[in-house]
C-alpha cells in the first residue's frame, strides 16, 4: 500500500496534496520569483501575529532547534543570565543550547505535569537581580501542557527582563498577539501548526532589538541579525535557501488564510482533541495531564497496564493499519503521546482511535 501514513506526531505532520504540490519546481536562489515568495511568506507571517508595528521576523534554514538556538545566541548577551522555566523536554534542550553556547544559564522548575508558574517567576526575578532574559516554551511538546505565556510576559515586562518563546508547537494554532504580549523574540517553524513541510524556523525579533543584539552570537551561521540584515539588503537567504520548503510554506499558508486563518485551525485542532480523548478514555486508556492543562496539540496517555504492553508492538500494529503515534517522553512513568496537528480532520482521529482498540485486542489475546 503507497498511501502516505497519517502523521499522529507532533511534526513532521500530516499534510495536503496541495502542499505536497507546490515543491515540484526548482527554483533558484537568486530567482526574483523565489525572492518575492520569501517576502509573501515573511509579510504573512508578521500579520498572523499582529507583529508588523513591533516585530520583524528572520527565517533560517534548518529544524526547529536551530532557530531556538539562534534565538537565544543572538538575543542573549555573552554576558548575559537566561532563565529558562522548564517543565519538560523542550525546556531542558534549551538549557543544553544556552550551555553549550557558554551563556549563564539557571532553571526555574516545576513539575512536568504542571503548568510553570508566574508567581514563582516573579519571586525569582525579586531574588536574582542578574537575569537579562527569560525562556518559556509556550506549549511543551514533551507532554502537551498549555504554559500561561500571556501571564510570564507581564512578569518580565514588571521586571523589566527580556522573553524569548519557544511557540513552535503553539504558533498559528493557539492565538498570540504581539500587541498584547510583550516579548523579545518568539520562535517557529514551517512544519508545526502551519502544516508546511519541515526544513526552516524562523524567529520574531522585536525591533528595537536589533541593533542591540549585534554581535551577541558567536556562531555564523546562527546569528539571526546577520540573516536579516543580508535578506533586507538583498532580499536573498544567506546561504543556500530551502527553496522547496520555502514553497510549500507559501502554499501552506494561503491553505491557513483560507480556511480562516489561526481561530478556524484552532477550532478544528481542538475539535481532534476531544475526539481523541474521548474516543481513547473510551477505550480504558488514561491521560497524563489534568485536562485544564492540556492544549490541544498533542495528547500524553498513560501506557496501559495490562502484561505484555510494549510501546514497540502497539506502533507497529497501528502503523501497519495506516497512523503513526509518538512514544512518550517522560523518564519517570511510560507514556505514549498521539498529536492532533496536521492537515487532518474528526473521521482520521477516530479511523486512529480504531486502529489503537483493535491493536489492544491483540494485545489481551
Ligand atoms: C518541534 C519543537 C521544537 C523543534 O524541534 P525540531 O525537532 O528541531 O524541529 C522545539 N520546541 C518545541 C516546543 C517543539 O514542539
Amino acid at each position: 500500500m503507497d498511501r502516505d501514513k497519517i502523521l499522529l506526531t507532533p511534526g513532521p505532520l500530516t499534510t495536503t496534496l496541495q502542499t505536497k504540490l507546490a515543491m515540484l519546481r526548482d527554483w533558484g536562489s537568486w530567482d526574483s520569483d523565489f525572492n518575492e515568495l520569501t517576502a509573501r511568506v515573511r509579510d504573512s507571517l508578521l500579520k498572523i501575529l499582529n507583529a508588523q508595528a513591533t516585530h520583524v521576523v528572520v527565517p533560517l534554514q534548518g529544524s526547529g532547534t536551530f532557530s531556538v538556538e539562534a534565538a537565544v545566541t543572538t538575543v542573549v548577551p555573552r554576558d548575559g543570565h537566561l532563565l529558562v522555566l522548564d517543565n519538560g523536554a523542550y525546556c531542558k534542550r534549551a538549557v543544553r543550547i544556552a550551555e553549550q553556547a557558554g551563556r549563564k544559564v539557571s532553571m526555574l522548575s516545576f513539575d512536568e505535569s504542571q503548568a510553570v508558574d508566574p508567581l514563582a517567576l516573579a519571586t525569582k526575578l525579586d531574588s536574582d537581580k542578574s537575569i537579562t532574559q527569560v525562556f518559556l516554551v509556550h506549549c511543551e511538546t514533551g507532554t502537551g501542557v498549555l504554559n500561561p505565556l500571556q501571564e510570564v510576559a507581564d512578569v518580565c515586562a514588571r521586571y523589566g527582563v527580556g522573553l524569548i518563546v519557544d511557540a513552535m508547537s503553539s504558533f498559528g494554532a493557539l492565538n498570540i498577539d504581539a500587541a498584547s504580549v510583550p516579548f523579545d523574540a518568539l520562535i517557529a517553524a514551517s512544519g508545526k501548526c502551519l502544516e508546511g513541510v519541515p526544513g526552516m524556523g524562523f524567529v520574531f525579533l522585536k525591533k528595537s532589538l536589533i541593533e542591540r543584539c549585534k554581535g551577541n552570537c558567536q556562531s555564523l551561521s546562527m546569528d539571526l541579525i546577520d540573516q536579516y540584515h543580508y535578506m533586507e539588503r538583498t532580499g536573498q537567504w544567506r546561504f543556500t535557501p530551502p527553496t522547496h520548503v520555502v514553497a510549500a510554506l507559501h502554499e501552506a499558508i494561503r491553505q491557513f488564510n483560507e480556511e480562516g486563518g489561526q481561530s478556524a485551525r484552532l477550532a478544528r485542532y481542538r475539535a481532534n482533541c476531544a475526539a481523541l480523548i474521548s474516543g481513547m478514555t473510551g477505550l480504558g486508556l488514561k491521560l497524563f495531564l489534568e485536562p485544564r492543562l492540556q492544549a490541544p496539540i498533542i495528547v500524553t496517555f498513560h501506557a496501559p497496564t495490562f502484561q505484555g504492553y510494549s510501546f514497540k508492538a502497539l506502533y507497529e500494529s497501528v502503523r501497519a493499519k495506516g497512523f503513526v503515534l509518538y512514544p512518550g517522553k517522560l523518564t519517570s512513568i511510560e507514556t505514549f503521546r498521539v498529536g492532533c496537528i496536521g492537515a487532518i480532520e474528526v473521521n482520521e482521529i477516530e479511523q486512529a482511535v480504531h486502529a489503537v482498540s483493535c491493536a489492544l485486542s491483540e494485545f489481551r489475546k
